[in-house]
């Protein structure tokens, strides 16, 4: 039986939507090719409410943080750690020989305007890495407070993680002025795993140009170049399935309209969050809640796992707690095409198995 997920990615994906996938092939080096990615690149802007240039990696999102921190780096590196993406993160820029600090904030909570503010007043740092939306704390990260700060240091190109988050809340990447704003498929914009996509800003380019050593495949200047260059088209060849289902998805976004699109992720939090306070307790702090997936602190003492398993038995999907947490939270996905009612009957099927 299939079980409807309600993980934080991959999540479900819709039939009309799955058929995408199988359009049949065209040359990656063709006309159609280019009027494709053309027009994923416009409803994208839309999406990420930018007028920059908009990037497809063949790759999950973990390919364009790497991009992100190799491309956009000339002197010190600073990755802010909310969570485990944020630390991998950090992990990322070492395994490049890229030179970096790591500043953790406590799990459960986020980073402080001040705390930016005060790391970056070092001069030390040319580029910064926030997570936007930690998938394993249910964390998001206060934004607006966090990019007022950023601004002030006119030469620190700032990348943002919103793998978790793009499409399902609202994130203007240009009134921000996030400068390499990054996503994966599988996540709030519901397709399945294997591409990912940033936006890229003039100053990151123009920092990327001071970058000596970017790598290859996710050199992100490269990837720009070559589409300016040779008409929207790639240097190597792109999952075109995934570009398919890209473009139309992105036209059933845009139909729902972007701000009920957001709306829907709010009604369906804040139900999964009243259930979670009135039988548990919310893990993260309760100012800075995710809008795509909450994490429920396991007060109750149950069997996530066995949860999990008679949740299978009845077709649906939930996650346990992250690394370390395993058992100490669970977490409930709530993005992409999931609906209200979606959520309901999930919740009624948990209270019934464990009798609350
Ligand atoms: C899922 C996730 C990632 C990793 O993305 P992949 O597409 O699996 O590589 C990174 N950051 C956050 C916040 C995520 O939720």
């Amino acid at each position: 039986m299939h079980k409807k997920l309600f993980i934080p990615g991959p999540v479900e994906v819709e039939k009309d939507v799955l058929e995408k996938l199988a359009t049949p092939m065209i040359g990656h080096r063709t006309k159609d090719a280019s009027d494709l990615q053309r027009e994923i690149s416009d409803k994208l802007r839309k999406v990420f409410h930018t007028k920059e240039e908009i990037l497809l990696s063949t790759s999950s999102g973990t390919g364009l943080l790497e991009g992100a921190i190799r491309s956009t780096t000339a002197k010190r590196a600073i990755v802010i750690s909310i969570g485990a993406f944020g630390k991998r993160w950090y992990e990322i820029a070492k395994a490049n020989n890229v030179e970096a600090d790591l500043y953790e904030v406590p799990w459960g909570e986020a980073v402080k305007a001040e705390e930016v503010d005060k790391l970056l007043s070092t001069g030390k740092y040319d580029s910064i890495f926030i997570t936007h939306n930690e998938t394993s704390t249910g964390v998001m990260n206060p934004v607006e407070e966090i990019s007022k700060v950023i601004k002030k240091y006119k030469d620190v190109v700032w990348s943002l993680d919103c793998v978790s988050s793009m499409a399902g809340t609202k994130i203007e990447v240009d009134k921000l002025g996030v400068d390499v704003c990054i996503t994966s498929t599988q996540k709030a914009l519901a397709l399945p795993p294997g591409m990912s996509i940033c936006s890229f800003s003039k100053k990151a380019i123009e920092r990327a140009e001071k970058v000596t050593n970017r790598g290859y495949y996710f050199d992100l200047l490269a990837l720009y170049k070559y589409l300016k260059k040779k008409d929207y088209q790639y240097p190597s060849t792109p999952s075109l399935p995934h570009m398919f289902a890209l473009n139309y998805r992105l036209d059933k976004i845009l139909e729902e309209g972007l701000e009920n699109r957001y709306k829907r992720h709010k009604e369906m939090a804040e139900y999964v969050r009243n259930w979670a306070k009135e039988n548990f307790k919310l893990y993260a702090n309760e100012n800075f809640l995710s809008n795509t997936l909450t994490n429920v602190e396991n007060t109750k003492n149950i069997d996530v796992k066995d949860l999990n398993k008679k949740l299978g038995e009845r077709g649906f999907a939930i996650s346990d707690g992250y690394g370390n947490l395993k058992n100490k939270t669970f977490r409930i996905a709530h993005m992409g095409e999931t609906t209200l009612e979606d959520i309901k009957e999930l919740i009624e099927n948990i209270n019934d198995i464990l009798g609350i």
